[in-house]
């Protein structure tokens, strides 16, 4: 018999309601923590800046069991996924499960097993003990705040700076200079939100060039492509065995030749050259969660002159002048700071983040989702990727069953470890893309993850009957919905 047991779930995004759902299906006792005053996490309607749409195709954007409304987009926009998000909630009636407005401060573990939050709801403290915790915090909700010299008199000049989350209307820079700093796919939404949007001027600075995927290459959405199993085995992944690496040496020339193909394509067709922005790295080394997908519009705003680009970071600010590293003076009236988010769970105790975090900012996970140094608790969407509510569904349904010893494969301590510490090898050896995020990733390696998943968690059916579509078609939310079904079901009592 498997006990029913207290379960807080912190977090109130994708991960938390996937989280929600599969420890309260189980018939655990859920109890949900949202500081927001709402749920949807990055999607929250007031942390999102206009404009904001999914990387992902809604086929790849959605719980196994509800696909996105068939009116929305290939690519929804933000407030479209918080309305998915709020119909998932009330279809699985989530709601009864979180307090709102409520900030988990800090937690510890207690010597009986378990783990006792502090919590913050409106200025009163409180404290709860349970006897598992799934945290679900993302890798989004601390903003990285940076500075640099001469920011006092930019602003004493009456200049603005932001960080990209707080850029929420057009009209903060309508008839403004605008400069946005940042290389990611925020960046390039801001930069070319604001050109559209009356800004005076747009000046958008980045470190290095990146490969950036446009929704069509070729003219064929990409997630035709890039999101194949065939595709995913040209990575090198983790785990391949003598046998495996052989293969992978003798056909080594053709995915060269597949990926320099693919790099052509993306350079003829975006017009890399004209713009400097040929990346160094084969794009096979690079793909990981941070690859942007190329913003609509954004070639050509490059190409109408209403969006500069720069190679390089901010230098310093004097008055309303921005000078940059490569020495280039760009006259400024808002200065959007498109530079991230802090990496981390601020409310564990130093000595668990030090069983964590290794010094180089790696996590000590398996599966991307538990430490066996820091028992009764779990991470789901830890294993972020191209394609975070089906990854996060599949973790969350693992965890429950892990916390419930109902894995068909539960792993020792001592294993646990010693896959850990392969696959940080793995990482920084093998594939250092892999490392981003403090190596919470599972993109491209989609399959490959939910292959072990779903082996862990002794699943009848893993892949699709039809062999040419598991291998030349995206992981389909409807088959690995049917693989979960496939999976020991239990109860807990
Ligand atoms: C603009 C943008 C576009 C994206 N597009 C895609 C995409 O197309 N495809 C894709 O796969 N991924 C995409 N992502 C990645 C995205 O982060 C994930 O898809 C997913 O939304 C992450 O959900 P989450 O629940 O893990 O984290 P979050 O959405 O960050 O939710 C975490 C929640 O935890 C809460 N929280 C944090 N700390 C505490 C605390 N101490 N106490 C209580 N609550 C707390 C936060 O308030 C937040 O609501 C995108 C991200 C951004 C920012």
């Amino acid at each position: 018999m498997v006990k029913r047991k207290t379960v807080a779930v912190i977090g109130g995004g994708v991960s938390g309601l996937a989280a929600a759902k599969a420890f309260d299906e189980r018939g655990h006792r859920v109890l949900g923590f949202e500081r927001s005053h709402d749920f949807g996490g990055v999607w929250e309607l007031s942390r999102s800046y206009p404009d904001v749409q999914t990387q992902s195709p809604k086929d790849l954007y959605c719980f196994t069991d509800h696909p996105m409304p068939d009116d929305y987009p290939e690519w929804p926009k933000g407030p479209q996924v918080h309305g998915y998000l709020h119909s998932y909630a009330e279809k699985h009636n989530l709601g009864r499960l979180f307090r709102l407005n409520t900030n988990v401060k800090d937690m510890k573990r207690r010597a009986d097993g378990g783990w006792t939050l502090a919590l913050e709801e409106a200025g009163q403290n409180w404290q709860r003990d349970v006897d598992f915790v799934a945290v679900c915090t993302g890798q989004f909700s601390d903003k990285n705040i940076i500075s640099h010299p001469g920011q006092e008199s930019f602003v004493a000049a009456g200049g603005e700076v932001m960080h990209s989350s707080e850029y929420t209307d057009p009209a903060m820079i309508k008839g403004k200079r605008v400069v946005v700093l940042g290389g990611s796919k925020s960046a390039t939404d801001i930069a070319v939100n604001a050109a559209n949007n009356g800004a005076q001027s747009v000046h958008w600075v980045y470190l290095e060039p990146v490969w950036r995927v446009p929704y069509f290459v070729g003219g064929i959405n990409f997630k035709r492509l890039l999101y194949m199993r065939a595709q995913e085995q040209q990575f090198n992944a983790w785990g391949k065995n003598a046998l495996q690496r052989m293969v992978a040496a003798l056909l080594k020339p053709l995915v060269w030749a597949n990926f320099r193909g693919l790099e052509m394509m993306l350079k003829m067709q975006l017009g890399l050259r004209k713009y400097g922005m040929v990346p160094k790295t084969p794009i096979e080394n690079e793909v990981s969660c941070s690859v942007p997908i190329v913003t609509p519009g954004l070639f050509e705003a490059l190409k109408a002159g209403k969006i500069k680009n720069i190679q390089g970071s901010f230098d310093h600010y004097d008055g309303k002048t921005i000078t940059m590293t490569g020495g280039e003076k760009v006259d400024a009236d808002v200065s959007i700071l498109a530079v991230g988010w802090k990496l981390g769970v601020p409310y564990l105790p130093e000595a668990d983040k030090d069983k964590l975090i290794e010094e180089d900012g790696q996590y000590r996970v398996y599966r991307l989702a538990v430490n066996p140094d820091l028992p009764d608790l779990g991470f789901v969407g830890f294993n972020s990727s191209f394609c975070t509510v089906l990854s996060a569904e599949m973790i969350a349904n693992w965890l429950v069953r892990y916390m419930d010893g109902q894995l068909a494969n539960q792993p020792s301590d001592a294993a646990m470890n010693e896959n850990i510490e392969m696959m940080l090898d793995w990482k920084r050896n093998e594939r250092p893309a892999a490392q981003i995020y403090g190596g919470l990733c599972s993109a491209p390696f989609h399959f490959k993850h939910f292959d072990e998943i779903l082996s862990d968690m002794g699943a009848g059916k893993r892949t699709r009957s039809n062999l040419l579509a598991e291998q030349f078609s995206y992981p389909s939310h409807k088959a690995y919905g049917a693989f979960l079904a496939s999976c020991p079901q239990y109860q807990a009592e």
